[in-house]
């Protein structure tokens, strides 16, 4: 088990594990060890900061389950782009859920709070740390879709064709269903995927 080096969270790892799981359900907080534990793996891939995949895989979902008026309350409170209204929780629990987790748990690094925000839809810029998020979220173990096996091939291979293949992937599955796209989503798959004309 690992303990933390840095001041990146003002506690030990088993302190922050107790903030998040007295705020999921048991269903979601093994995803997030799941998610933490396929972090950890891809940071070291990558020569990425352990630490930060660590802390960053543990509160990505920190604020999936709280409700509606708790999200639109912080939008406001934060001054958040006003069109994040228009969204819903799948949207919300990154963008937004980051600075409950600046708020509650005094995590300040914005490299972790950016993976956050951006771990559901992607974004064009992503540092190394916001790849590993993205795609741990995707391919941990306990995911089971069609063409996962592929995914986790191919982001072990090589970390940003897996943000490739996800990214085309979610557009995909969005469209299939007449799902509304939120915009850093079209603009993750224009960066990443689309051949400029
Ligand atoms: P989690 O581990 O279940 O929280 O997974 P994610 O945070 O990656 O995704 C949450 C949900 O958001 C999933 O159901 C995605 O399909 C959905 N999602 C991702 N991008 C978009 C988007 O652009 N628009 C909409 N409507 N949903 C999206
Ligand atoms: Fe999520
Ligand atoms: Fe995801
Ligand atoms: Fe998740």
């Amino acid at each position: 088990s690992m303990t933390y080096q840095q001041n990146i969270y003002p506690g030990s790892r088993a302190e922050l594990i107790a903030a998040i799981s007295s705020k999921l359900k048991e269903k979601r907080f093994e995803h997030v060890l799941r998610v933490e534990e396929t972090a950890i793996t891809l940071a070291e891939e990558n020569g990425v900061d352990l630490e930060k995949a660590s802390i960053a895989g543990l509160v990505h979902d920190y604020a999936k389950q709280r409700t509606d008026k708790e999200f639109v309350d912080m939008i406001k409170k934060h001054q958040l782009d006003p069109d994040l209204l228009n969204w819903g929780n799948a949207i919300w629990h990154g963008v937004v859920g980051a600075e409950f987790i600046r708020d509650e748990l005094q995590i300040y690094d914005e490299a972790i709070l950016n993976a956050v925000r951006f771990h559901t839809t992607g974004a064009a810029e992503m540092s190394p740390l916001a790849q590993v998020v993205y795609m741990a979220d995707y391919i941990e173990p306990g995911r089971d879709f069609p063409g996962v096996d592929e995914a986790r091939q191919i982001t072990h291979n090589d970390l940003a064709a897996g943000v490739v293949y996800q990214t085309k992937q979610t557009l995909s599955y969005l469209v299939q269903k007449n799902a509304p796209v939120y915009p850093a989503t079209i603009a993750t798959y224009n960066h990443w995927v689309a051949k400029k004309q």
